[in-house]
């Protein structure tokens, strides 16, 4: 068993490489002040920030977890699998990354233009809230529709005007879960579903079977957006057919207010997602 590490461990933390408002290395300089010793960092749809979390990870004395949080589409509703110590050169998942980066970038310019119509806001003014190849998503619409005064902060952002319902949404591309978590599966990696059990209720059952099928390794029980009866059926399959289970915070720094450490995965449960991964290595202190 991999042991070379120590907890508390939250495995779910967002950088400005996607969505979250720091750079890799300040999200593990806030993880590690809020007493985490080992964190994985999983920015949307990417793995750019891996080698500066690394390197910080290294000089703090913590165990770094490669990962990257991998947008999927159940019919209407998007589905979030987390990846952990895959292959980011793997070929299947590669074209898969690819493919959902560009149709989120004509999607958000779609969405920026349809906005720009009846208010002021431009493409540049996305981009200036976007940090260098970030991937890039409706948290960066958001944050220039709030730069311009349109609204408050993201969350009224995405209840209104960046919501599915409203004419200016637009939907981006990405793969049904269970080619998701094939993919990553077959990069060496370790899938897990995120935040499983949140408003929107859960998957339907043969999707969750078809993705156990396709190697899914467990769900992240443990998230504020978690709620019941969901998360007790959840708890039953995971005791009934022994899958691991974690914790995180889903950190996005000022993006979400969301806290590191908030919820912790157990050190069983990284030794086993340690164990399993075969794509890439942790970073150990
Ligand atoms: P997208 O993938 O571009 O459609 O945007 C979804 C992302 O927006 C998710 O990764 C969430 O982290 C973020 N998000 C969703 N709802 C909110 C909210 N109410 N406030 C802040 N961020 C949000
Ligand atoms: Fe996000
Ligand atoms: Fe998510
Ligand atoms: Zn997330």
């Amino acid at each position: 068993m991999a042991r070379r590490f120590s907890g508390p461990s939250d495995l779910h933390l967002h950088s400005d490489h996607s969505d979250g408002t720091e750079p890799p290395a300040d999200v593990v300089a806030s993880a590690h002040a809020a007493g985490l010793r080992t964190i994985a960092l999983t920015d949307h749809d990417t793995t750019s920030g891996w080698a500066e979390a690394a390197e910080s990870t290294g000089s703090l004395g913590m165990t770094f977890l490669p990962g990257m949080e991998l947008s999927a589409r159940h019919e209407w509703r998007s589905v979030h699998v987390l990846a952990y110590l895959f292959d980011p050169d793997a070929t299947e998942l590669r074209a898969l990354i690819d493919r959902i980066r560009s149709s989120r970038l004509t999607r958000a310019r779609e969405m920026a233009e349809r906005i720009g119509r009846d208010l002021d806001l431009t493409w540049d003014d996305v981009l200036g809230q976007t940090a260098t190849g970030a991937t890039v998503g409706r948290p960066h619409l958001a944050d220039a529709l709030v730069a311009k005064g349109h609204v408050r902060d993201r969350g009224e952002a995405f209840a209104g005007i960046l919501s599915p319902g409203s004419d200016y949404y637009v939907a981006l591309y990405a793969p049904d879960p269970v080619t998701a978590v094939a993919a990553v599966t077959e990069a060496g990696g370790v899938p897990i579903i995120a935040h499983p059990a949140g408003r929107a209720g859960l998957l339907p059952g043969p999707v969750v079977e078809g993705m156990l099928a396709a190697g899914l390794a467990g769900f992240e029980l443990g998230h504020r957006e978690n709620r019941e009866p969901g998360l007790g059926e959840l708890r039953e399959l995971v005791r009934r057919r022994d899958l691991i289970v974690t914790g995180s915070s889903d950190y996005h720094g000022l993006g979400k207010p969301n806290l590191p450490g908030e919820h912790t995965t157990s050190d069983e449960m990284v030794a086993r997602i340690i164990d399993r991964g075969t794509g890439s290595a942790p970073v150990f202190a």
